[in-house]
């Protein structure tokens, strides 16, 4: 089954029964019944191995149905449901904490990932360092006691580009496992543990559900450290409600044509921004000017709706404020993946490679309005800063 067809024909109960919905049933549920002691204890032992139903905070029939469809697209062995991408990613570094444990992480990190290390990590007394954006010191940064790599590909704001099965050579030679933030490409464009990586996470907030009203992390794993990642969650309470799982199963079935209609729009953004003189740097990893395109295209299906620029020498932060707050389509607001385009002027957050002389920048998603609509809007708007 291609890609495509598995996110209208997967995740969708069960497909022999006689008489059925086209969707998945909407199961809510704190406490779930068994019909005798014997049953119980028997799903007590199933739910070990097996998405078996054993109490509401583990999982309905509706979070199954997501699990088996994510899985079925990444490649992977199991999934696991978070309220949101942090809270995924946080557990990732949670799960491979241990005393003196030393992990590494890429540049282009999704920056509050930082703020788990600072405050957090940091506390426990682990270590950790930041990897260049594309990984390429990853050799002489690894220590004795690394526990886990952390990457992120296309990397955040700047869509830094990582040699995943180079990186992943090298990890797994040390026994190093290797995570992913997949959020870019949803699981869509990019499969990573089909190039070596162990462990993807999603935040689900973003294309999967696709209408900026719901938030969701995932974690994939391999087999291998699905074995690892498997009970600390449920340890610790996480779940994730039926109903917003709902709404990202209702999103992906149509995540095929969102992402390669935001990918098509971008395109004929990136077109237009490459005409403006107010530009000096268009970040947009299908540039040939892209640092690692070769690598992108190598390994990527498509990109999607973000491109950031970098505003030439002549404008500050304040031209790069009044251009977005002159911007009528483009609306200001946190996450992206939804139908609706924005802009922000925004810094990225790196502590490897120093780009504080940079910027300013603003890093837009292109969603899917009429792209004529949405550049009568930019032109408008830099005609308003001009210099
Ligand atoms: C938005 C985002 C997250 C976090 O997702 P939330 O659901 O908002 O917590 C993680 N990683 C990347 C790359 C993101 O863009």
């Amino acid at each position: 089954m291609k890609p495509k067809t598995k996110l209208i024909h997967q995740g969708r109960g069960d497909q022999n029964a006689e008489v059925r919905s086209v969707n998945p049933t909407l199961m809510r549920a704190s406490t779930i019944l068994f019909k005798d002691h014997a049953t119980w204890q028997k799903y007590k032992e199933l739910r070990k191995s097996e998405r078996v139903l054993s109490y509401g905070a583990r999982g309905t029939a509706t979070n199954f149905e997501l699990e088996k469809l994510i899985c079925e697209l990444e490649g992977g062995y199991r999934a696991q449901l978070f309220p949101t991408g942090l809270a995924a990613l946080a557990m990732v570094l949670l799960n491979y904490a241990s005393k003196n444990a030393h992990f590494l992480i890429t540049d282009a990190i999704y920056g509050p990932v930082r703020t788990i290390c600072d405050k957090f990590l940091k506390k426990m007394g682990i270590e950790v360092d930041f990897l260049k954006a594309d990984a390429s010191d990853v050799e002489e940064k690894i220590k004795t006691n690394t526990k886990l790599i952390l990457c992120e590909s296309p990397g955040s704001i700047l869509y830094e580009i990582i040699d995943l099965p180079k990186l992943c050579k090298i990890a797994h030679s040390h026994n190093i496992p290797v995570a992913i933030d997949n959020t870019y490409s949803s699981g869509y464009f990019l499969n990573p543990l089909k190039l070596g990586v162990d462990i993807s996470v999603i935040a689900a907030t973003k294309y999967l559900s696709g209408h900026s009203d719901v938030t969701m992390g995932i974690v994939i794993c391999n087999q291998k450290e699905w074995q690892n990642f498997n009970e600390l969650p449920e340890d610790f309470g996480f779940t994730t409600s039926p109903d917003d799982v709902y709404l990202v199963l209702r999103g992906m079935r149509t995540l095929d044509i969102r992402m390669k209609a935001h990918e098509k729009s971008a395109d004929e953004i990136v077109e237009f921004l490459k005409t403006r003189k107010e530009i000096k740097t268009i970040f947009y990893p299908k540039l040939k000017s892209h640092p690692n395109h070769e690598i992108f295209i190598r390994d990527h299906k498509g990109s999607n709706g973000m491109i950031t620029i970098e505003f030439n020498d002549k404008y500050n932060q304040n031209d790069a404020i009044t251009f977005v707050d002159c911007l009528k389509y483009f609306s200001i607001g946190a996450s992206w993946g939804g139908y609706e385009s924005l802009a922000t002027v925004t810094t990225p957050p790196r502590t490897v490679s120093d780009w504080s002389h940079r910027g300013p920048f603003v890093r837009f998603h292109i969603g899917l309005e009429d792209t004529k609509d949405l550049i009568a809007d930019l032109e408008q708007a830099f005609e308003k800063i001009k210099k």
